[in-house]
């Protein structure tokens, strides 16, 4: 079953510095199976066109591909509409355009805030000082597990909106969204979800967390680079303004004035990258092959497996120890620079990341510089974390 799933992606098979790839980066993206990859190829030899408004063929069958993948979406996170689904670049423009929207239509230029979590991305703390608001940070423990009565105390009447994680990529803690939206809720407060760490990793349905917005990124659940989304409630999408403007989003536009396109076009300006949001399709098909539960379980088994065999090493300091964890492990290996463990296991053909982590208040919490992050995906083994705890034996004694 694992070597299946192996099997569907090429570059595990490549050879990096003489060795045979081990790939443990996949909360910076995932790697692509061959479906993905020759679902782009078949679009741009054989379907490429541009969508909606063509009368010939190639522009049908490139629009149904597009808008099949939009039901897709639906589908995969449970949006009530398809038309609450938004595609975009990325998490990361998901959350600008949710920042810039909301903050026009719903901030009232009197000391907005926004509640955030302390394990926050950048993305999901910078769009909003970009908008305007004061962010009010919920506290974690050590372990890594958000303080939610601390997070209580900060709702007052100028709370516009909560902007949390579902799960963290830095420490990997699955933040308790559910419960969450209920808090934000009993104050009238919407609440938007970063999933960025979360749709590859877990079944999300975003009525059953019940939150407003919800954005994550293709190219980190296997699918690829460039294509994103952003769902949002009907009662609040249709009230928010265009986040751009251009061909798509408008209904009619003349040099005095210009009316708005439905949902979602309104939010779609100019030609999408149609290529990669059908790879993406291809990505969910990917996972729903694989299964959500069969997914979780392998990964379970591995980060337990991983945490139990970097414990055994000396002096591994490990950060976010919540019971609740997506697969990433955070480590430090003695007073080691994070950078040069990530050197000397890169030299071994392993790849992991290394630095903030783009969640500089996350080591600031700690006083770190950084970690050195592994995070898994549902290809990977317990040979290949063999292998890295085997690096990490050799390389220990050059770092002290
Ligand atoms: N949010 C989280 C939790 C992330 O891990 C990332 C990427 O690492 C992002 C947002 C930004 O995603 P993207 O760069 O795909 O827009």
């Amino acid at each position: 079953m694992l070597q299946d799933i192996r099997n569907q992606f090429p570059i595990l098979g490549v050879e990096v510095h003489g060795r045979q790839l081990v790939y443990f980066d996949n909360a910076a993206t995932t790697q692509k199976p061959l479906a993905v990859i020759e679902a782009l190829d078949a679009y741009y030899r054989s379907g490429n066109a541009n969508i909606h408004r063509g009368a010939h063929h190639l522009a049908a069958v490139a629009t149904e591909a597009y808008e099949g993948v939009r039901r897709q979406v639906q589908a995969l996170i449970g949006a009530r509409h398809a038309h609450e689904i938004v595609f975009t670049r990325g998490t990361t423009e998901s959350i600008n355009l949710v920042a810039s929207s909301f903050a026009r239509r719903y901030f009232k230029g009197d000391g907005d805030e926004v509640i955030v979590s302390g394990m926050e991305h950048h993305s999901n703390i910078v769009p909003w000082q970009l908008a305007g608001a004061t962010l009010r940070p919920v506290p974690f423990s050590d372990d890594g597990v958000l303080d939610l009565e601390a997070m209580e105390r900060l709702f007052n009447g100028h709370t516009r909106l909560v902007a949390v994680c579902h799960a963290s990529n830095t420490l990997g803690t699955v933040n308790p969204v559910a419960d969450i939206v209920a808090l934000a809720h009993a104050h009238g407060v919407p609440v938007l979800v970063d999933g960025a760490q979360a749709v590859s990793h877990m079944k999300v349905d975003v009525q059953a967390l019940g939150c407003d917005f919800y954005c994550f990124s293709g190219h980190k659940m296997y699918g690829p680079m460039g294509v994103g989304v952003m769902y949002g409630r009907e009662e609040l999408l249709s009230e928010m303004p265009p986040y751009q403007g251009g061909g798509e989003m408008i209904s009619e536009v003349s040099f005095e004035r210009t009316t708005y396109n439905e949902l979602p076009f309104k939010f779609e300006a100019g030609t999408p990258s149609v290529g990669d949001v059908i790879g993406l399709g291809k990505a969910i098909e990917f996972m729903q092959s694989v299964g959500m539960d069969a997914l979780a379980a392998q990964e379970a088994d591995l980060l337990a497996y991983a945490a139990e065999r970097l414990a055994a090493l000396p002096g591994i300091r490990f950060f976010g120890r919540a019971p609740q964890k997506t697969a990433v492990l955070s480590f430090l290996v003695g007073d080691s620079h994070p950078y040069d463990v990530g050197t000397l296991l890169d030299q071994m053909g392993i790849a992991v990341r290394t630095g903030h982590h783009c969640t500089q208040p996350v080591m600031d919490r700690y006083g770190i510089p950084g970690t050195v992050r592994a995070s898994f995906a549902v290809y990977n083994t317990r040979a290949e974390v063999d292998t890295m705890v085997s690096a990490l034996e050799r390389i220990m004694p050059m770092l002290q």
